[in-house]
């Protein structure tokens, strides 16, 4: 595991097993700020929003997710782990 994602809640999608880590609110804010200069249109932003509100993989919303297993976070090992905002 990356050590960044030491101590942070992991979570897997209940659809499909793909497993992302719980954002805190403070980095959603700094990637918030990050993206103000790119200027993004309303529906961009929209998408942008969206994408940290549901499955990576298969686009089920957090609300399917479930505490990530032990054999979840062996699969997971070698893919990218991405974050969602709880
Ligand atoms: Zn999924």
């Amino acid at each position: 595991m990356p050590r960044s994602l030491t101590n942070r809640k992991l979570l897997a999608c209940g659809a499909c097993g793909w497993v992302h880590y719980a954002m805190t609110e403070q980095e959603k804010a700094e990637l918030d700020g990050a993206l103000i200069r790119y200027q993004l249109s309303e529906g961009e932003r929209q998408i942008y929003e969206a994408e940290f509100r549901q499955c990576l993989k298969c686009e089920s919303p957090t609300d399917l997710f479930r505490q990530a297993t032990e054999a979840d976070i062996d699969r997971a090992i070698g893919h990218i782990v991405t974050p969602v905002l709880l």
